[in-house]
């Protein structure tokens, strides 16, 4: 399938080839027709997929035909990175139309949108909360709004914007078309989808699609030995750029901090920074002047890097479809990646969700002098101090072959003896049955 058959102007087609846009992904195929034609649609997929342009160019191809200056489209997203990078996607596929877009996110000054608003806009993507403060202050008129893009739904709800945006609804008029994607449909979704969705097309793209192009490990490691693993490991694997997932903000700061003390242009993104910090920090990870960011779920969330060689979840997140979220950060628009997830003993009920959702299980790497200690995690500390400036040993990374299925027997797992099976073995890279490994380790 090509781009022809939308029939897009010349000159949103010539804006598509100088993207490199050279098909139309799945949703795009899939949501475009359906969003020409006017209808309200219900899109379950992540970051990604090209979801942004599967919005974005039938909306440019309607507004640009038409006159402008009032507000027309309002797409809301839940943090400002995502709104930067979607309002950077409207600039490049708008390009020559004549649109013009705004940004609206808390966090900096209003004078420099009120200004925008002023001079005229047809395209709004904003935050939930500043777009209400304007709307309360009567900056912004919404009653023209013919499109309502609900971008990352679930992450909006995670974030307490729903009231929020139910408030936003009562400055739109009641005909209008709305978009809605989500990258999960737990029911508080569903019920927002259900308010605001008029007979929706239903649009799901497979979690499975973007997977087949990662790679996908686990490395049992003891907690206490992670830092010095993925140094270990970054000195081997790292020839890109390489994504890396802490659990909370201390830790990206602290972990970026220990990597770029290691000698790798390192860089934190968490919430503490201020919007400039962040986009700096951002610009300079794209641009690859730091070339490891270490960030944690929100603060990355909707983070478009185009070639992030590789994810590590340093830490795992919370639920298996935010895990399958985070490693989409690779392998994006068709090319290959891969994503390394370093698994302690409390982690076991996660990885058997996140197996569950992908419906197969994922290879155990064991990397040798950072295998999963076996004793309870209490009595690791207090026994085996680490040894300073990190793992004397010489280390190499082993496949277990089929092996392992579970992440070890301490005491938090629920790991259960399975006779026959290898699946309770401890992961001890001495005893690995199989050399060799996608990362190249030997
Ligand atoms: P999104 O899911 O919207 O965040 O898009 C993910 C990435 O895919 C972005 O870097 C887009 O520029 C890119 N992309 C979107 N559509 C296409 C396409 N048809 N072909 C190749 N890359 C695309």
């Amino acid at each position: 399938m090509s781009f022809k058959q939308f029939k897009f102007t010349s000159q949103i087609a010539a804006n598509i080839s100088k993207c490199g846009y050279e098909q139309p992904t799945p949703i795009q195929e899939q949501a475009m027709p359906k969003v020409m034609d006017g209808y309200d649609l219900l899109g379950l997929a992540q970051t990604g997929t090209g979801k942004t342009a599967a919005f974005a160019l039938p909306i440019i191809q309607r507004l640009s035909k038409e006159p402008h200056g009032k507000v027309r489209a309002l797409v809301v997203a839940p943090t400002r990175e995502l709104a930067e990078q979607i309002n950077e996607s409207f600039q490049e596929l708008a390009k020559g139309t004549g649109l013009r877009t705004v940004t609206v996110y808390g966090g900096v000054g209003k004078n420099g949108q009120l200004q925008k608003f002023r001079q005229g806009v047809e395209v709004v993507i904003a935050c939930p909360g500043r777009l209400l403060d304007h709307l309360n202050n009567h900056d912004l008129n919404l009653d023209k709004v013919e499109t309502l893009v609900l971008d990352e739904a679930d992450q909006m709800f995670d974030m307490g914007f729903f009231p929020d945006i139910r408030r936003i609804l009562k400055h739109l008029p009641r005909q209008r078309q709305t978009l809605l994607f989500s990258a999960t449909m737990p029911a508080d979704i569903r019920k927002l989808a259900d308010d605001t969705l008029t007979d929706p097309v239903e649009v799901r793209i497979k979690l499975e699609q973007p997977l087949e192009l990662i790679s996908q490990v686990l490395i049992p490691v003891s907690k206490r030995q992670k830092a010095t693993l993925l140094i270990h490991l970054l000195k081997q694997t790292h020839d890109g750029s390489t994504l890396i997932f802490s659990r909370t903000k201390y830790g990206a700061k602290n972990l970026a901090r220990k990597l770029d003390k290691a000698g790798f242009r390192a860089a934190a993104l968490q919430g503490n920074m201020s919007q400039n910090q962040r986009q700096r920090t951002l610009t300079g990870f794209r641009d690859g002047d730091f070339t490891v960011l270490v960030a944690t779920d929100i603060a990355a969330r909707g983070i478009d890097v185009s070639r992030v060689g590789q994810v590590i979840n340093f830490d795992l997140p919370s639920t298996a479809e935010a895990y399958t979220h985070r490693i989409g950060r690779t392998g994006r628009a068709e090319r290959s990646g891969r994503a390394v997830s370093f698994i302690c003993y409390d982690d076991h009920a996660m990885i058997k969700a996140i197996e569950r959702l992908q419906g197969r299980s994922i290879e155990r790497l064991t990397v040798e002098g950072f295998a999963m200690e076996t004793e309870a995690p209490q009595k690791q500390q207090r026994r085996q101090a680490p040894p300073r400036g990190g793992a004397k040993k010489k280390t190499t990374t082993r496949r277990p072959g089929k092996q392992a299925r579970s992440g070890g027997k301490g005491r938090n797992t629920q790991a259960k003896k399975r006779p026959g099976k290898s699946s309770n073995k401890k992961f001890d890279g001495r005893r690995a049955s199989k050399k060799g490994n996608i990362f190249g380790l030997s």
